[in-house]
């Protein structure tokens, strides 16, 4: 399923601000409206997707993308060593709300498990 128009479609054309962190060519990072951890980051790519159910074979390449810039921006903010967490909400049962593929980077304190 490919999504057209979401609030992060429009942060991403600059349309609505947001606290923008990271962005190469593919993938957009820009903070959490509301943060759950010190380091709170959005990573969404450019081409829109609704999550990961909608993925093909064909995004394998696409969707190593979006992680490789969650856990490049993870080193430059200095949390790598420490660790941090990577979430892919998918549909309802994942608690999804905003249908434009995303991963939460979360960092910056000890993160419980399970959460
Ligand atoms: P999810 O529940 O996985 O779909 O995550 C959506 C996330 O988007 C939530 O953590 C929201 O706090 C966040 N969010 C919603 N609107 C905005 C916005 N305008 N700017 C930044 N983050 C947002």
């Amino acid at each position: 399923m490919v999504v057209s128009e979401t609030i992060f479609s429009k942060i991403i054309r600059r349309e609505i601000p947001a606290t923008i962190v990271y962005e190469d060519e593919h993938v957009l990072g820009f903070n959490d409206i509301h943060p759950q951890a010190p380091v709170h980051v959005l990573f969404v790519p450019k081409r829109p997707i609704a999550n990961t159910d909608a993925l093909a074979a064909s995004d394998a390449e696409f969707m190593g993308r979006v992680i490789l810039a969650a856990s490049a921006y993870a080193r430059t903010a200095g949390i790598a060593e420490r660790g941090y967490r990577l979430v892919m909400n998918t549909n309802p049962d994942g608690g999804q709300t905003v249908y434009h593929l995303h991963v939460h980077l979360l960092g910056g304190r000890p993160l419980s498990w399970p959460p």
